[in-house]
């Protein structure tokens, strides 16, 4: 694990404080591993001043157990560049060298996709399922906005969280039926470092609108 002191700015008395902010989290090793990545704690602070507890966005390179995955939450393109560093001191002591790369730029994002790949699964198969569960929510909820839809390992089967501003919507889909709609599709190697809604919609009109 890494973290370093970050200057912040609480969002209700508007005082500065510092805070110690983790920006890697390696499932290699042991003491990473107790650490709770999934439920956005380590996007959480509390202001010393006035007691608030807020959420910051901030920089987080997330590596898998077997050094075959890294998700990294970024806010710029500098950061692009601190992540490829980081990566390279971590290919200097193994395998990891081919290690896939996936960017997000919210902890939504990042928690979402340490839980599709802690599950083994492929994101980009979660991202074109996602889509064919949007068309059936319209379907069936002709009223609702969707602003959002994440994934979340939920007990055997896989949820899907509708964000909606007048109520979420959760919908679960048993591990044989994903099982089945990830059989029909083949995806080209190497994968894109961000593979989202957007991505999906390319891959499954050729790119064309
Ligand atoms: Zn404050």
């Amino acid at each position: 694990m890494r973290s370093e002191k970050q200057r912040l700015t609480c969002s209700s008395c508007g005082k500065e404080f510092f805070a110690r902010v983790i920006t890697q989290v390696d499932f290699s090793l042991s003491e990473d591993r107790e650490i709770n990545v999934t439920d956005g704690g380590l996007f959480s602070f509390r202001c010393p001043h006035c007691g608030t507890e807020m959420r910051f966005n901030h920089y987080l390179l997330w590596v898998n157990q077997s050094h075959t995955v890294a998700v990294c939450n970024v806010t710029g393109e500098e950061e692009l560049r601190a992540m490829d560093e980081a990566l390279s001191a971590l290919s200097a002591f193994g395998k990891s060298s081919d290690m896939a790369r996936r960017y997000v730029n919210s902890p939504a994002r990042l928690c979402e996709k340490i839980e599709i790949f802690s599950a083994g699964l492929d994101d980009r198969t979660v991202e074109i399922v996602k889509l064919y569960l949007v068309q059936q929510v319209r379907a069936s909820h002709p009223k609702k906005t969707l602003t959002d839809v994440l994934f979340f390992l939920n007990g055997e089967e896989y949820g899907f969280l509708f964000l909606c501003p007048d109520g979420d919507l959760t919908v679960s889909v048993s591990q044989s039926t994903f099982a089945e709609a990830a059989a029909q599709f083949q995806f080209p190697d190497p994968a894109p470092q961000v593979v989202d809604a957007h991505w999906a919609m390319e891959f499954l009109t050729g790119g064309k609108k």
